[in-house]
């Protein structure tokens, strides 16, 4: 187990891969707000997965913790894993509203976003449901509208 593994970081303390990355994908966890990344790595390893399958799990009060190595490709989304960082948000958003985006989760899901698209040229974000057919990240999240908080926070000191 990487010594990194479950750890919190700050957002712009987290490592750029050195694979070859070209998006990002966004999931909620359809649980508890604070849903920790101990327990989606029960729920992981009941599926049948070595690990935890995401590279970072966000809880409600905005702590980001490490999951599954960076450099290793994520269990995330059938048939699209490779090339994608994957981060879980913890909370059902197709359950409650989705539209704080200052909330604490938000600021931190956005920090973790834009050192990625900084370090990444043409890295894409996208949510789980545009690549396959599911609800995540939760049908209360509006993706453009997130895409677009995401590129307004680079602007903003919080
Ligand atoms: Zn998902």
């Amino acid at each position: 187990m990487s010594e990194m593994k479950f750890k919190v970081l700050k957002p712009d303390e987290a490592p750029i891969p050195k694979r070859m990355v070209d998006s990002l994908v966004i999931h909620h966890s359809a649980s508890g707000r604070s849903t920790t990344p101990w327990e989606i790595e029960k729920w992981h390893k009941a599926r049948g997965f070595r690990e935890i399958g995401y590279h970072f799990v966000i809880i409600a009060q905005g702590n980001v913790y490490f999951g599954r190595d960076i450099e290793k490709i994520p269990a995330s989304v059938k048939g699209h894993n490779k090339g994608t960082i994957a981060v879980c948000c913890s909370g059902n958003f197709s359950e409650m509203r989705a539209d704080t985006p200052f909330h604490p989760q938000f600021i931190a899901l956005g920090r973790l976003v834009n050192v990625y698209v900084d370090a990444i040229p043409g890295l894409k974000i996208v949510g789980h449901r545009e690549l396959a057919n599911t609800e995540c990240p939760g049908l209360n999240v509006d993706l453009d509208r997130m895409r677009a908080y995401f590129r307004a926070l680079k602007n903003l000191e919080l």
